[in-house]
């Protein structure tokens, strides 16, 4: 029945935006530094590298090659 498949499909897309919300969720943890130029989470690796280090390295870069002119 039509009204089935299309029940089904629904509950399939609800399923997966749940699923993307709780990876999501999870790859965001509290503590999880975003980056403050662009909102992107930081690299692990990079975090490691320099704890501190509250812009990703592409936002970091691009500000010190401003602030180097
Ligand atoms: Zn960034």
């Amino acid at each position: 029945m039509p009204d089935d498949m299309d029940r089904a499909t629904a509950l399939t897309e609800a399923h997966h935006q749940e699923s993307l919300a709780a990876v999501t969720r999870r790859l965001r943890q509290p503590g999880t530094p975003d980056c403050e130029i662009c909102g992107e989470p930081i690299p692990a690796r990079r975090r490691q590298e320099m704890p501190s280090a509250r812009r990703c390295r592409p936002c970091q870069e691009a500000m010190e090659t401003r602030r180097a002119r």
